[in-house]
């Protein structure tokens, strides 16, 4: 094994200008939520190049609707493919998933932005733009590590599957899509987030959900008459925040860890037409995390009591109403099963190569780690590639420095954990 480490090693250094370059392609591919295409075609030629089966597929939503953790969407799906790649072993290994999510979320207002978000600008170990830490250099990270194993001529003894999903940031449905069409394996690891250092074996649960307040119009001079639909909305923040400050008080372990489980966004909120009239109509979309023992059940009950105890407080009337839609990212809290010998091996790879221990983490956060459950408990975690900045906010840039090392960690544990031939 130690040739091998050290044949897989000069075949990524060798190939480090490469993989440097893929990661400014996928910036400038502006893939974002929905518009995954053009950044998946390069990732499948780089892996089609590398030797490897790929396979290219749409989220189907009429098959996978049914399954547990579907995302509910009306989004279309055609035309925005998964990209998994095979690489098969000899037999008798452990199989293995690396998984990394080619969308990224929007990039805001442009004028936030120091530099284009879309031009991925290298200043000093930097890449600047939208997607570059989250997770375009985690992308690139797995493809980069099926090339070099191409390139030292290894022969794996496990299969190993390099999944580009899609529609991570908006809903999971992207690795769904994945496990539906069969892909398993003996363990899973989703590279993505801060590292190298950390493995993420439990994350809290996430929920989307979208208040709607149907007031009643008037004319600004009578007022009086109307019912403010957005005056509706800030009593409901007001409450939510209440929620936010009780919702957390009792968390289990490891939820306990999490510095901040419980936080409530306001992301969207619109309505309104003019300043002379009242709105009769009134949205806004909010993003909340809490941690376990909470489930969705009990995130999306107390949502609806907090709504339910303002119209009781307000004494609004049925003409005078809100509604909750939840929306497509509902996630429960997650802690991984068992996963002891994925995670010892991926601590002696890290040791043996960085010289610290792996630190096992719960976080805030979220990845596609519920789904690699669906068919039986699977060992996973997210192991982080590098550190950056800006993760969905402007003026996001990803570090290049620690790289190398998070990338020759994963290429002694994929070794170590498939076995070779
Ligand atoms: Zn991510």
């Amino acid at each position: 094994v130690i040739h091998e480490n050290t044949r897989i090693e000069v075949a990524l250094d060798r190939s480090w200008p490469s993989f440097v370059s893929l990661v400014r392609d996928l910036i400038r591919a502006r893939s974002v939520s929905g518009a995954e295409a053009g950044a998946q075609e390069l990732v499948a030629e780089r892996l089609r190049r590398a030797g490897a089966r790929v396979d290219a597929f749409d989220v189907d939503p009429r098959e996978l609707a049914k399954l547990p953790g579907w995302g509910p969407t009306e989004t279309d799906y055609s035309g925005r493919p998964n990209v998994v790649a095979v690489i098969a072993g000899a037999g008798r290994g452990r199989s293995l998933i690396l998984n990394a999510h080619i969308d990224s979320v929007v990039p805001g207002p442009i004028e936030l932005w120091d530099r284009d978000p879309w031009s991925a600008a290298i200043e000093g170990d930097r890449i600047y733009g939208r997607g570059a830490w989250d997770d375009k250099v985690g992308v690139a990270v797995i493809v980069w590590l099926a090339e070099a194993l191409h390139d030292a001529g290894i022969q794996l003894a496990g299969d190993l599957i390099i999944q580009s999903v899609i529609d991570e940031e908006i809903s999971g449905n992207g690795t769904l899509a994945c496990m539906a069409r069969g892909y398993r394996a003996d363990a899973a690891v989703v590279v993505d987030g801060r590292g190298p250092g950390t493995a993420v074996t439990a994350h809290c649960g996430q929920l989307w959900f979208r208040v709607t307040a149907h007031g009643r119009t008037a004319a600004a001079v009578e007022s009086w008459r109307g019912q403010n639909a957005i005056e509706m909305l800030l009593a409901i923040v007001a409450e939510l925040r209440q929620l936010e400050s009780v919702i957390g008080r009792d968390r289990t372990a490891p939820f306990d860890r999490v510095e901040h489980p419980v936080q409530l966004n306001i992301g969207i909120i619109q309505g309104g037409a003019t300043p002379t009239t009242v709105p009769a109509l009134a949205t806004m979309d909010c993003h909340l995390t809490f941690p376990g023992p909470l489930t969705l059940d009990d995130a999306k009950g107390m949502v609806r009591e907090a709504l339910a105890r303002v119209a009781d407080r307000e004494r609004w009337t049925a003409d005078v109403a809100t509604e909750v839609e939840f929306l497509s990212l509902q996630v429960s809290p997650f802690v991984a099963p068992p996963s002891e010998a994925l995670l010892a091996a991926l601590d002696r790879s890290q040791r043996e190569i960085l010289g610290v221990p792996l630190e096992r983490r719960a976080i805030a956060g979220f990845g596609d780690l519920r789904h690699f459950q669906i068919g039986g408990p699977t060992p996973c975690c997210i192991y982080g590639p590098t550190a950056g900045g800006g993760p969905h906010a402007a003026n996001e840039w990803v570090d290049l420095a620690p790289v190398p090392g998070a990338a020759r960690v994963l290429a002694a544990f994929v070794l170590d954990w498939c076995g070779t031939a």
